[in-house]
């Protein structure tokens, strides 16, 4: 039997980690970073005897960590193309924001290229002796997959961040996934329902435009990855007027080039495509003036308003009622972004800004919900074992009740432990 240890996204959202463990050969499947201070990072693996690393996706709770395990071992690393390019990008940024504080240094992100085996969706491929290796799309950003490892004849699936509905940017989730024995599920929005995505979009587009309509500028705070280019291909399919110009700052120009190059894990590369040459990008302080100055719509990181550009454009456009603050992502307790919607003010580097910009909230989750969760697990055949990781204690937890329900056998994942499979 194989061994199955959960190092980390046990009863919370952060270090992701798996180790695979079967006949003295192991397998790890992501391993990611928690933001705490310092950064924390699942247990260290023995690497001696270690057939390859494979990642889900870029975003750093999966993969800030993937550095640290390339330095020790000389394993290859499993991942789509595009996983392959945003994560060096991100990781690069991790080391920039952590002012170093990682266990790794930029030399070691070059790793991640050199020690690749870019694989495509639904290739399947042989690890070490035991192990056989497909990835299935996930739906969650460009290049997200689904890790499913074949091992002693039982196949486990490691859903990491998924979607089933697709977005303007991201074709959903593979349906109809093959029979599995055991699932280990993320649980991210258990116990949420998103509204209809069509309707977050309407509302999104006609708070750009009533903004525009009066004569304001609207900033829409929003991750550099994946976020930032859906916005963009949204803004693209709802005819803003050409008059309106679409600034892009930060962390999205990068992205927006990696993503060009690999069209195939886009919904539409050719919306992408005209967004990014419709959009004009933004250099320096002096851009970012200007930008205000002129109108328009500016879609600048940080998603939360902390750190990134985001923060430069809200001082300079909080306290006119005529521009419009969208937030487009679920906004973390504690950070500005939270504050202001909830508040109405917020403070910055011990300043307080009381704010008379119409500030809005137009949520596109890049998750699935609660009940697109449970619909897409259902279906994988073969009555697999569920485990659940990747949410809050209480998310992993209705999650199992749920799958309960339903006659399936699901329990939470607890940190270190190991089980059979
Ligand atoms: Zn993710």
């Amino acid at each position: 039997m194989a061994q199955l240890t959960f190092l980390g996204s046990c009863r919370e959202v952060g270090r992701s980690g798996f180790y695979l463990e079967e006949k003295k050969e192991s397998v790890l499947v992501d391993y990611g970073v928690k933001f705490t201070t310092p950064p924390s990072f699942p247990d260290m693996i023995p690497t001696d005897d270690l057939q390859g690393v494979i990642l889900t996706h870029a975003h750093l709770d999966h993969s800030g960590g993937i550095p640290k395990i390339l330095r020790e071992s000389d394993a290859s690393l499993f991942c789509t193309p595009a996983t392959r390019d945003l994560s060096q990008l991100l990781l690069r940024d991790m080391i920039k924001i952590s002012r170093g504080n990682v266990p790794y240094d930029s030399k070691d992100i070059a790793l991640v290229r050199r020690q690749c085996q870019a694989v495509a969706y639904e290739e399947t491929i042989p690890l070490g002796t035991p192990f056989e290796l497909t990835l299935f799309n996930a739906g969650h950003i460009p290049g997200s997959a689904m890790v499913s490892i074949r091992v002693n004849g039982k196949r486990i699936l490691f859903t990491g961040d998924f979607n089933a509905t697709e977005s303007q940017l991201n074709p959903g989730a593979r349906k109809n996934l093959p029979k599995h024995d055991v699932v280990v599920t993320e649980s991210t929005y258990a116990q949420r329902i998103n509204p209809p995505r069509e309707k977050t979009e309407e509302g999104l587009v006609d708070t750009v435009l009533e903004t525009l309509e009066r004569g304001g500028s609207a900033l829409i705070p929003a991750f550099g990855v994946g976020r930032s280019q859906e916005i963009m291909c949204i803004l693209e399919q709802s005819n803003i007027p050409r008059k309106y110009p679409i600034y892009v700052d930060g962390m999205a120009r990068a992205v927006n080039d990696i993503l060009v190059r690999h069209p195939q894990y886009l919904q539409s590369p050719k919306s992408l495509q005209r967004a990014v040459s419709r959009s004009i990008t933004i250099h320096d302080s002096r851009d970012r003036t200007q930008a205000v100055k002129k109108g328009g719509i500016i879609i600048s990181p940080a998603g939360m308003l902390k750190g990134g550009a985001s923060h430069l454009y809200f001082k300079m456009m909080h306290d006119n009622p005529k521009h419009s603050i969208i937030f487009v992502s679920y906004q973390i307790p504690g950070t500005p972004g939270a504050e202001l919607l909830a508040t109405g003010k917020v403070v910055v580097n011990d300043r307080e800004f009381k704010v008379t910009a119409d500030i809005r909230q137009h949520h596109l989750s890049s998750h699935s919900d609660s009940r697109g969760m449970l619909d897409m697990l259902l279906k994988i055949p073969g009555e697999p074992k569920f485990y659940t990781v990747h949410g809050e204690s209480e998310s992993c937890e209705a999650l199992v009740e749920r799958l309960e329900k339903k006659g399936r056998n699901a329990q939470v994942a607890e940190l270190n432990e190991t089980v059979e499979v």
